[in-house]
């Protein structure tokens, strides 16, 4: 019975685009989203080096001017200052 099977892949297709053209996930989602808010806490956290004095920073607190990482306003200034 090949109408059937129409049928059914017609049904299925429909049931495909309610989802918004994406498989349903089971319960991954939720987890999904946990790993990445710990993900970017941990971005947060991470250390890195002034570009200036070489002092180690956490992230959050560092200054970042065009792709350079200062650890504090003072760093950032005196190295934009000798740039010109
Ligand atoms: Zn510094």
């Amino acid at each position: 019975m090949v109408l059937k099977i129409i049928l059914f892949g017609l049904i299925f297709f429909v049931i495909y685009k309610l989802v918004g053209g994406k498989l349903p996930t089971f319960g991954g989602q939720k987890n999904d989203a946990l790993s990445k808010e710990e993900k970017r806490k941990i971005d947060q956290d991470t250390l890195v080096e002034c570009a200036k004095c070489g002092t180690y920073v956490t992230y959050k607190e560092s200054i970042v001017v065009k792709d350079t990482i200062y650890c504090s306003k003072e760093c950032q200034q005196s190295d934009a200052e000798k740039r010109g």
